[in-house]
């Protein structure tokens, strides 16, 4: 910085190296302009008489650019306007016209700092400019600073990261990892074979964490644990050990603590979660966790102790979470864990191995009794060789969504087995049993198109049938699915009709062809005067509607003529015939029974 004195002789602190870009059209010999600017102290002065010519002249240095309204290949407003794309662009001086009015200029492009009346005076130019220049220097100053501070920062946390893993700790939450809580646990397991005290291990997961994240994205989500981390770190005490063990897994060891005692510290810790709230799309959302406690047992080993734990986790989250759950080996959740589990490993082994069997259904015409219908139902091939219900398989495949898998194989087994019955029965038609959430399957409809095309089956031999509580959840999506079945030529059963509430008001909407009257309503028909009203009923409809109806569950001759004398089209049950791998004859005999 030069103090200078100014042309009118008083001393103006001018920045005589204030790098100047002066951007004008050249206005009579020797240019003025730069003259002028030379005489008000400057020495760094660059010029331009375009604007394409200043901008690619532009440099980082640059702190002041004098620009004129009027270029020869553009006007002010649009220099500025490609000048803001620029990063970190100087601050832009406006040279206005000798005819301009004077005072304010509420039309002024963005990024003009100043506006400079003609005719041009050295004071007035020095000083501004030099205003400009030092705000601009000052601006970059503040920017280098920022990028060191943060870059300070950065290399403090990644120090201190580097840090907290040397020690087996995790770097957003300082609690110790997973494999660092293993070592501790072995370490805690060789105390008490060492009959040091009682140790208590504690398991906590956060309720409806996946949710949380789902609503209120990753960054709020990892705020939480964050909290959760720290909240732990001041609970676990000077002798105990908090860790993650996985996302929004935790655990801790409590030395000197037996179970009672961990249960309590646990319960402090539910308690003080159940405090944290955060805001979710505008709602509170208040935090919860479901709480482990098992003791580090001597006999059953440190993996051993660490899986109780989390069982007892598991049975507190369902039981409906916020809860502290002790481990107890005959909790029932467990042992239906164990089930789904061990059912889960059986379905996905029949999938891979052809592990499932059809068995056929016969449906009779009831007018001529004859047998050209069959339901298809699927079968668990046991490890023994017996075959499991669908009743033992179905809830656990749909909990797992192995179902949809299991739905595939159905409709692919049947439609083979209609194509290998082709030659000898060619009028031979299978109803199929789609589950309730087909429709959420987007390779079930291509799968279906394909296995026709491949097996030359004709649509028109099958009937899918799909459960009426199913088809209320989901009218929509179901209405969608019969629609593109039927398009490809494909007919729609309504499966146990009359179960659902509400079974008459969605008849309109989904465009079935066959009504199967539900098993209950058939099963007592010959005593039942109720059953019989309510049967009638649901024919009187479906006719009305142009739907054909089946009856389930006929287990004696007198249902069946009742049902005949109803106008029922079609009968299945036991007294019909069972599900079997074998077909019955075509016209059937029966012998009363
Ligand atoms: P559903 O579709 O209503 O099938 C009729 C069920 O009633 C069959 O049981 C059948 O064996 C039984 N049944 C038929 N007549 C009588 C009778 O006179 N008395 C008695 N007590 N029972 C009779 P299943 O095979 O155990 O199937 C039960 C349910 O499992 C089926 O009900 C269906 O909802 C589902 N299911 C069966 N096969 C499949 C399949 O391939 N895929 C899907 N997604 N679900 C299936
Ligand atoms: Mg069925
Ligand atoms: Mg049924």
């Amino acid at each position: 910085m030069t103090p200078r004195p100014s042309p009118s002789g008083c001393a103006w602190d001018v920045l005589a190296d204030a790098r100047v870009l002066a951007v004008a059209p050249p206005a009579g010999d020797g240019d003025p302009l730069l003259a002028l600017l030379r005489r008000s102290g400057f020495s760094q002065v660059r010029r331009a008489a375009r604007g394409a010519d200043a901008l690619a002249q532009l440099d980082a240095d640059t702190d002041v650019i004098l620009l004129d309204t009027v270029l020869a290949d553009m006007d002010a407003a649009e220099f500025c306007e490609r000048l803001a794309d620029r990063p970190e662009a100087p601050p832009v001086l406006l040279m206005l016209p000798a005819a301009a009015p004077r005072g304010p200029h509420p039309l002024l492009p963005e990024g003009v700092a100043d506006v400079l009346p003609r005719p041009l005076r050295e004071i007035e130019l020095a000083m501004r400019i030099s205003v400009a220049a030092r705000l601009q220097r000052e601006r970059r100053l503040l920017r280098m600073r920022e990028i060191e501070l943060r870059q300070a920062a950065h290399e403090r946390s990644r120090l201190r990261g580097l840090l907290l893993r040397r020690e087996g700790r995790d770097a957003a939450t300082g609690l110790y990892s997973r494999q660092r809580f293993r070592q501790a646990l072995d370490a805690a397991l060789l105390a008490v074979r060492a009959g040091a005290g009682p140790i208590g291990l504690l398991v906590l997961n956060l309720d409806r964490f996946r949710h949380l994240r789902c609503q209120l994205g990753q960054h709020d989500a990892d705020r939480l644990l964050r909290e959760v981390a720290a909240l732990l770190r001041t609970q676990v005490g000077a002798d105990g050990l908090a860790a993650q063990l996985e996302g929004d897994e935790f655990a801790m060891l409590l030395h000197g603590c037996t179970p009672e005692a961990a249960a309590e510290r646990a319960e402090r810790v539910r308690a003080a979660i159940a405090q944290l709230t955060t805001d979710a799309e505008g709602e509170a959302w208040h935090a919860s966790a479901s709480i482990g406690i098992a003791a580090v047992d001597a006999e059953a080993g440190a993996e051993a102790s660490l899986s109780r734990a989390q069982r007892a986790a598991y049975v507190a989250r369902m039981r409906g979470g916020n809860m502290v759950h002790s481990y107890r080996a005959d909790d029932r959740e467990l042992a239906d864990q164990r089930a789904n589990a061990h059912c889960s490993a059986r379905l996905r082994q029949a999938l891979a191995s052809n592990g499932f069997q059809l068995v056929f259904q016969p449906v009779v015409r009831i007018a001529d009794l004859a047998v050209d219908h069959y339901e298809a139902l699927v079968r668990l091939v046991g490890e023994d060789g017996e075959l499991l219900l669908p009743g033992e398989f179905i809830a656990v495949a749909e909990r797992t969504g192995l179902i949809h898998d299991i739905d595939r194989w159905v409709v692919g087994a049947a439609i083979d087995f209609l194509q290998r019955v082709s030659t000898v029965r060619a009028q031979l038609a299978l109803n199929i049993n789609l589950s309730g959430r087909a429709f959420q399957d987007d390779r079930l409809l291509p799968f279906i198109c394909r296995k026709l095309n491949e097996t030359g089956v004709r649509a028109e031999r099958i009937t899918f049938e799909i459960t009426e509580t199913a088809a209320i959840a989901n009218v929509e999506a179901t209405r969608e699915m019969v629609s593109q079945l039927r398009q490809l030529g494909c007919r729609f059963a309504l499966d146990d009709f009359g179960a659902g509430f509400a079974s008459y008001s969605y008849l309109k909407e989904l465009r079935v062809d066959v009504l199967k009257i539900d098993g209950t309503f058939i099963r007592n028909l010959a005593e039942d005067p109720m059953d019989q009203v309510l049967v009638r009923s649901m024919v009187d409809i479906a006719r009305a509607l142009g739907k054909q109806t089946v009856a389930e569950f006929v287990g004696d001759q007198r249902t069946l003529e009742l049902l005949g004398d109803y106008g029922v089209d079609y009968a299945q049950g036991f007294y019909v015939g069972r599900p079997s791998s074998a077909l019955l004859p075509r016209r059937l005999r029966l012998t009363r029974a």
